[in-house]
Formats: structure tokens, C-alpha cells, sequence
């Protein structure tokens, strides 16, 4: 089927979109940024509108959703997401283009699910939205997991990443700059409850707990702009794995995902 890629489009609470994809076919996962600037993009990366099967969405929070009804009307595309986060997207998402009906597909959790080639497994993540899903994506004999917005690391999130080749994981926060930072405090206690986001000492330990060879990259996203830095997220994982003897650029591969522009292309091998 040809080598796959992945690229990030934009990271964190500004917006998040993601593509992932071969010569034939492609999907994206969440819509979070402006259409403009996913057309813009697609072009800039030679991502053809005409391959794209589907966008598949994690929850119904804005920086996630935000372009999806505007993005699946433009290249009729299907959107996968559960019943509950299709109807939270209905509800709570003001401005903009709703989902077509006929374009509401509904998946279930640990059910697995087809895009094209695709296979696909959607998998619970605490998080203060309706419902919030991990996705693990099958390409070929490779599993591609994304798990973004992660209040927790529950017994799932442990058991995918231990299946997974490749992965995205959040590292949201730095635990000492949002102590100190100017947030209130009900804003610092919602993130670093059990249903906000993940620290960066989180998604350390996260990997630490379960890393075994197989798992070749790493990518950080979701990083705040208030409470982190590119650097002390990679810093901190890199350290934390170190003192397991888990070498990053050695043992795997390591990126952080930008924010506000796109990060990549990354070759899967
Ligand atoms: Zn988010
Ligand atoms: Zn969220």
C-alpha cells in the first residue's frame, strides 16, 4: 500500500487536526482549525482531496471540532465518532456548519471499525467532554495511536500503547508553570483533575510504565501555550526515560508537535 504519513496541522487548544495517509488513501483525525488553512495545507503537503476517506473525531470540544461540518460538506466526507460526542458536537458547537446526517457515522468503543483500508479501534480517555475517544489505526502490520486530551492514564491507555508502533500522546502541562502561573485556580484544578489534561511528568511516566521496542516514535501534542514548553515537555520525557535506560533518538524517535503550524511529514517506516 506504499509508505504512510503523518502530519499535525496544528496541536494544542488553538486548534487540532491531523492527517494520516499513503499515495491512496488518507484520513484526517479531528477538524479543530480553520478550513482555509486545512485547504492550504493539503495543498502544501500534495494531499489530494480525492483520497481523503474520512475525518474521525476524538470529542466535541471547539479546538477539536470547530471546522468538522464545513470540512466533511466540502469533500463529503463520513465523520466517525460515538453517538454521544456526534450529538455534543450538535449541541454545543455554536458557530459554523452541523455534520449532514447521512454523514453521521456512529462507532462504538473497542469495536472495530473500516475507512477504506483503514482499520480502525476507538477506545475511552477521561476527559471533561461527552465522551472522548483514543483512536488506534492499523496500517498494515503497524498500529498508529492517537490519545489526545487525557485526563488520566487509565488501565486502556497502558494497554494501547503497549500494541503501538507509533503514537501520539499528550504532555499538556508543566506541573511547576501551573502552580505558578497566572490561571485561577478552578481553571488550574480542571486541568490537572482526573478529567482535564496530561503533565508532562504524566506522559513520562506514561511511557516509562509501558515502553517496549516495538514502539519507534513518539509524538507530544496538545502542549499548553500558558503552562509548557516545546523543550521542557521533551526535556522532561527524555530525562524521566533516560533513568529506565530508554534512549530518545536512540531507542525511538521523539518530536513535538507544534502548535500553531503544521509539524512533519513523518515517514512510518
Ligand atoms: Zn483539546
Ligand atoms: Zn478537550
Amino acid at each position: 500500500m506504499g509508505e504512510y504519513k503523518f502530519v499535525s496541522f496544528g496541536s494544542g487548544s488553538s486548534g487540532n487536526c491531523y492527517y494520516l495517509g499513503n499515495e491512496e488513501q488518507g484520513l484526517f483525525i479531528d477538524a479543530g482549525i480553520g478550513i482555509r488553512r486545512i485547504k492550504r495545507y493539503m495543498k502544501e503537503y500534495g494531499i489530494k482531496y480525492n483520497n481523503i476517506k474520512g475525518l474521525i473525531i476524538t470529542h466535541d470540544h471547539a479546538d477539536h471540532v470547530k471546522a468538522s461540518g464545513y470540512l466533511s460538506q466540502e469533500m463529503n466526507l463520513p465523520v466517525y465518532t460515538t453517538q454521544l460526542i456526534h450529538e455534543g458536537i450538535k449541541h454545543t458547537f455554536h458557530s459554523g456548519k452541523k455534520i449532514e446526517a447521512c454523514n453521521c457515522k456512529l462507532i462504538n468503543p473497542e469495536e472495530p471499525f473500516e475507512i477504506g483500508d483503514f482499520k480502525i479501534t476507538a477506545f475511552p480517555i477521561p476527559h471533561d467532554s461527552t465522551e472522548n475517544m483514543g483512536y488506534c489505526i492499523e496500517l498494515g502490520d503497524k498500529k498508529f495511536t492517537i490519545m489526545t486530551d487525557v485526563g488520566f492514564p487509565t488501565e486502556t491507555v497502558h494497554k494501547y500503547i503497549q500494541i503501538s508502533d507509533y503514537l501520539v500522546i499528550e504532555s499538556n502541562y508543566d506541573e511547576e508553570m501551573l502552580k505558578n502561573g497566572k490561571y485561577p485556580i478552578t481553571l488550574k484544578q480542571r486541568i490537572s483533575s482526573g478529567t482535564g489534561h496530561l503533565s508532562n511528568r504524566q506522559a513520562a511516566e506514561t511511557l516509562a510504565a509501558n515502553f517496549h521496542e516495538c514502539l519507534k516514535h513518539v509524538w507530544l501534542c496538545h502542549l499548553s501555550e500558558e503552562n509548557n514548553h516545546p523543550e521542557l515537555a521533551r526535556k522532561t520525557i527524555e530525562y524521566h526515560l533516560r533513568s529506565f535506560g530508554i534512549i530518545a533518538g536512540k531507542d525511538f524517535q521523539l518530536e513535538v508537535l507544534r502548535r500553531l503550524i503544521p509539524t512533519g511529514p513523518f515517514i512510518l517506516q
